[in-house]
């Protein structure tokens, strides 16, 4: 029997009919190309603990993965999966299934006569959760000390995990906001630096971790200083901590005002509690 290298098709949730047409043509070119074709869900809507991510991390290989989200995502999904693919491409950064046909074959190479395709139903909803960077995360905490919804917690080796990801809030991408390696990343978020869009960073500042100091209470890991609600007016001429942006221990200047980026965050901050007091999903 012929071991042939495997393309999986990770389809878009709610694809139009560009998209659709896209995706089926390229999994024939695929077949046609030699590899097997397993043609899955949106491999981010699938459903938690679901046995399709056990099956594909147990495929003989070489496997490549085509799929509408960023590559980096994509990979850390993956690879929590233990699917260690050959390739990685972005359906939405294609031109056309001749141009992720071309991709794909960089990787897998071709293989003689025809391949099969498989597809995979399943009844999906849309997902919202965070997906953690293994190649970037420290396992400082941070995000599961910030979360209120009880979405993290640490494994026996010590790895932060989305353990609860349906208790994440739809359209919150917060922790990714504070995360001090940017290693959280919302696949879906319109936000490229949080979507994981390639050269896309997040640039933390120090409103963002403020935020991160208020909602714990602990005190600030660079100043020391515990930082309350409230924060120093910009060009207020007072020295503020880069990490926590809160007044640096004997700065003089302009008596401390709430700026308008201070008031955002204490406002995201009483409606988290807000959510929080009604209770998770
Ligand atoms: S805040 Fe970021 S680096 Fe720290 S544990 Fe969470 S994901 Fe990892
Ligand atoms: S986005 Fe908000 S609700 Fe979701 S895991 Fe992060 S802090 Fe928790």
């Amino acid at each position: 029997m012929v071991r042939r290298p495997t393309a999986i098709l990770s389809r878009q949730y709610e694809a139009g009919d560009p998209q659709r047409a896209l995706e089926d043509e390229l999994a024939r070119q695929c077949a046609a190309a030699g590899w097997d074709v397993l043609v899955i869900p949106h491999i981010y809507h699938l459903p938690a603990g679901d046995d399709l991510l056990a099956e594909l991390g147990e495929l003989p290989g070489p496997v490549a993965v085509a799929a509408w989200m960023h590559v980096r995502p994509a990979a850390c999904l993956l690879g929590e999966a233990g699917v260690e693919p050959a390739a990685v491409i972005d359906l939405g950064e294609c031109t056309g299934p001749d141009a992720a046909l071309a991709a794909l074959t960089e990787a897998l190479g071709e293989a003689e006569g025809a391949g099969s395709v498989r597809e995979v139903e399943r009844e999906i909803t849309e997902r919202w959760y965070p997906v953690i960077d293994r190649s970037r995360c420290i396992a400082c905490g941070h995000c599961l000390q910030f979360c209120l919804f009880g979405v993290y917690e640490t494994d026996d080796q010590g790895r932060i995990v989305a353990v609860r990801p349906d208790n994440c809030k739809p359209g919150c991408p917060a922790c990714s906001r504070i995360c001090p390696e940017g290693a959280i990343i919302f696949p879906i978020c319109d936000d490229p630096a949080i979507a994981g869009a390639p050269g896309a960073f997040m640039s933390l500042d120090a409103a963002a971790r403020r935020m991160y100091y208020v909602r714990t209470g602990r005190p600030c890991r660079a100043c020391g200083q515990i930082v309350r609600p409230g924060g120093v007016a910009e060009g207020a001429g007072i020295a503020t901590c880069p990490e926590c942006g809160g007044p640096l221990p004997g700065a003089q200047g302009t008596p401390a005002q709430p700026s308008a980026v201070h008031d955002e965050i204490d406002a995201l901050i009483e409606a988290l509690d807000d959510i929080a007091g009604g209770g998770g999903r």
